[in-house]
């Protein structure tokens, strides 16, 4: 595939590094922190970064005489001095595993020496290394901008690898299993102090490649704190980006092949110059296109300017047609208000897109699945509606860490339960894989046994299951930490501390009692 590169490789320097997404092309075009990164690194002086991917067709049968060479040079990943990976899903560190394979790296970290590249992982799930120690040398935990390059400085001038290892055990942000302490996720205080975050690059032809979409940040961080929702209590206090870095990013956008920008932020609503932003897109005849936006911050009046500014479809996550298991849940939502966006929205010809999580442990399946179906159903008779119905997938730096998740059969059940009810277009999660995010995502280093053994056989999602039958391990699905002291990562401060989020907890159950 041909792409433009806003940055290229340095033949000859001192560092190389290849950026490896664990998973397709388009993912990797699309991860605005895979695009940051990228550019912070090859501004370093004596560093050259290149790219690979890890494409779909190795997913299904695994071939370690194939070789996972950089888009850019084509070397094997086993040729670069780190190797670096961004982890954005907890399904994604079979792939990761496939690449270090491919790629000819050793893949536990015990048997690599000298020669090898140091594996470095970064991304929303490093909040719990445990499942992932066997095979990384280095976790960064937190923000690319808030100390990433120190890292590499630190790489640079280390003396052998073991040099490399102990200096970044010192560096805020930085976890190396082979070091261990405590380590504190990093955060940027102000978005505006740093580079105003462009793409590095771009496939020529969008059209083909179904990427259309350059994406635009407007702000990290969310304000509040629903209790299943990782970024919610780890991903930092609320920060939006300036205007001024804005504008230059739109700029960016009309040079690139993109002819459309994502807007990027856990509430995009929220950002104080938002209209001034959309009215900036329209004059540059550039269409936005808006993730899942916060039900209650959504004024209906500003539906007609979306649509103006190329919005098709309005993604909005309701959740539960429950009271109680929207209070459990600790996110309101105004149903009116919900009712009025839908209709506001077909009128206007946009496509709806609802998001509902069932499988609430505590709840029975008519309060939990039957009244979010009638909320869909309600919502179908106003506009064009596509429903998504996940289970609660408990995770790990979240209060619900602590709560046990429905086997696949219930999860099934209740499935079935919410089709009856609702007759209409729906697509439900895969339970098994939803499975497997819970295990990833909280559990401890035993998990490693079963990565394992899905990554050498079929990946089909009975393979998760077939694996976690034969492997007992401390923290499972049905067995979630007893309390703050059985946390396996608590070593680990992305947010408020373990105790907290067991009060948390606690104070939730009090929700299905009602
Ligand atoms: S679900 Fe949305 S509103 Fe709730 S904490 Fe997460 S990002 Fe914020």
């Amino acid at each position: 595939m041909r792409e433009l590169l806003a940055v290229e490789p340095s033949p000859g320097a001192d560092l190389r590094v290849c950026l490896t997404y664990p998973n397709e092309y388009r993912g990797m075009a699309s991860n605005l922190g895979f695009h940051i990164v990228h550019r912070i690194l090859a501004g370093i002086p004596g560093v050259s970064v290149e790219r690979s991917y890890v494409p779909t067709d190795a997913y299904k049968s695994l071939d370690p005489n194939r070789t996972l060479v950089s888009l850019e040079t084509g070397s094997p990943l086993s040729e670069f001095d780190i190797v670096g990976f961004s982890l954005q899903f907890e399904l994604d560190y079979p792939h990761m595993l496939e690449a270090l394979v491919m790629g000819g790296i050793p893949l536990r970290r015990e048997d690599r020496d000298e020669n090898d590249p140091l594996v470095l992982v970064g991304g929303p799930c490093t909040v719990n290394p445990k499942p992932l120690e066997p095979y990384v040398d280095v976790f960064y935990v937190g923000e690319a901008e808030a100390g990433l390059e120190e890292g590499i400085e630190a790489i640079l001038t280390a003396r052998d690898r073991r040099d490399a290892l102990e200096e970044l055990a010192d560096l805020p942000g930085f976890y190396v299993p082979e070091y261990p302490g405590t380590v504190d996720r990093v955060t940027v205080n102000n978005l505006g102090g740093t580079e105003p975050p462009k793409i590095a690059f771009a496939p020529e032809d969008t059209e083909h490649t179904g990427l259309r979409a350059y994406p635009v940040e407007l702000g990290r961080g969310c304000p509040y704190r629903c209790a299943f929702c990782l970024g919610g209590f780890t991903a930092g206090h609320m920060r939006h980006r300036p205007v001024e870095q804005l504008l230059e990013v739109l700029e960016d956008v009309e040079k690139s092949p993109y002819d459309r920008a994502a807007m990027i932020s856990p509430s995009p609503t929220l950002h104080p110059e938002f209209e001034e932003i959309l009215e900036e897109c329209l004059e540059r005849h550039l269409e936005v296109s808006l993730p899942s936006t916060r039900i209650n911050d959504l004024d209906p009046e500003l539906l007609p300017e979306l649509r103006e500014a190329g919005v098709r479809t309005l993604t909005l996550a309701p959740e539960s047609g429950s009271e109680d298991v929207l209070e459990f849940l600790n996110k309101p939502l105004h149903r009116d208000h919900l009712l009025e966006l839908v209709e506001d929205a077909g009128r206007l010809g946009m496509r709806v897109k609802l998001y509902f999580i069932v499988g609430i442990p505590g709840f029975p399946p008519e309060e939990d699945t039957v009244a979010s179906a009638r909320l869909a159903r309600e919502c179908a008779e106003l506009a064009d509606v596509r429903v998504s119905v996940n289970p609660l997938i408990p995770k790990a730096c979240t209060p619900l860490q602590y709560s046990e998740m429905l086997s696949a059969r219930e999860i099934n059940r209740r499935y079935r339960l919410f089709e009856r009810e609702f007759r209409g277009r729906v697509s439900f999660e895969d339970p098994e894989l939803a499975r497997a995010q819970c295990l990833l995502s909280r559990g401890d280093v035993d998990v490693s046994r079963i990565l394992e053994e899905v990554l050498w056989n079929a990946r089909s999602p009975g393979a998760w299951a077939r694996a976690m039958r034969s492997h007992g391990v401390s923290i499972s699905p049905d067995r979630p930490p007893d309390g703050p002291e059985d946390v396996p990562y608590d070593f680990v401060r992305a947010g408020p501390d373990h105790e907290e989020l067991y009060r948390l907890f606690t104070s939730l159950q009090c929700a299905p009692m009602k």
